[in-house]
């Protein structure tokens, strides 16, 4: 299982695509894509292999844009199927989220967010996730950074996830617990990934995230790292890496 993102001024569809092959060795049952295209979040994803979804890719999206995520699933909650993959919606259609790890007490959570009249596609735990972040954020009207922390409080579990609002397409939000987390840093774009392979042709700098600590990755401004339990600021270690 794998995550991959990118922000930025080239064509984000090509680097995420070529990261999520990079990735290919971890092992996964899935694979997807999310795409901003100027206007709307467009999805592909597929049961099957990362050449799967690129032929798929071909029919179904439109691959230009300069914001993109992207996953390779293990699938622990639902079965390997095209639904279940990610990334994941949430009901507004204004979130999208990828998630490696396990929410362990998604159940609870998405009891609670049916009573709210919300509704689930999938039977994974992740799309119980994005809806949460979305509740808290329209609930409280936060700004997307401060509600996927909110939300993370309330989880029990292990992840790496990177999360975006359409409202806001300069800006990924990310956090770890438990799985890698990588944030590749070049001029005036950034990448994600689990590790530093699907950027280091781009970028030598890295920032490994450490457990419990969220990013906030702005395009044009600066990579805010926070304690989800905490509003405490960590210090941001860029790294430079060798090839
Ligand atoms: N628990 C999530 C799912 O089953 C993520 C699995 C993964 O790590 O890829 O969809």
């Amino acid at each position: 299982c794998g995550i991959v993102g990118y922000i930025g001024k080239r064509e984000a569809y090509p680097v995420v695509l070529e990261g999520l092959k990079r990735l290919e060795y971890r092992g996964y049952d899935s694979a997807g894509i999310a795409i901003y295209d100027g206007n709307d979040i467009k999805l592909c994803k597929t049961k099957g292999k990362v050449s799967d979804l690129e032929l798929k890719a071909k029919n179904d999206i439109i691959t230009s844009g300069n914001l993109a995520i992207g996953h390779t699933r293990w699938a622990t909650h639902g079965v390997p199927n095209d639904v279940n993959s990610h990334p994941h919606y949430s009901n507004s259609g204004n979130l999208v989220i990828i998630h490696n790890g396990i929410i362990e007490n998604y159940e609870s959570i998405k009891q609670e967010l049916i009573k709210r009249g919300y509704i689930f596609h999938s039977d994974t735990d992740t799309e119980v996730l994005v809806n949460l972040i979305e509740d808290v954020q329209r609930n409280q009207n936060l700004k997307l950074g401060k509600a996927v922390q909110i939300a993370l409080n309330q989880v029990v579990g292990a992840y790496a996830i990177a999360v975006f609002d359409k409202n806001k397409p300069n800006e990924i939000v990310v956090a770890k617990l438990g799985s890698p987390l990588a944030i590749g840093v070049g001029e005036d774009e950034f990448f994600i990934a689990s590790d530093a392979s699907p950027f280091l042709e781009y970028t030598k700098k890295a920032i490994y995230l450490e457990d419990e600590e969220l990013a906030v990755i702005r395009l044009g401004k600066d990579i805010k790292i926070r304690k989800i339990i905490s509003d405490e600021l960590t210090d941001t270690y860029i790294q430079e890496l060798q090839i």
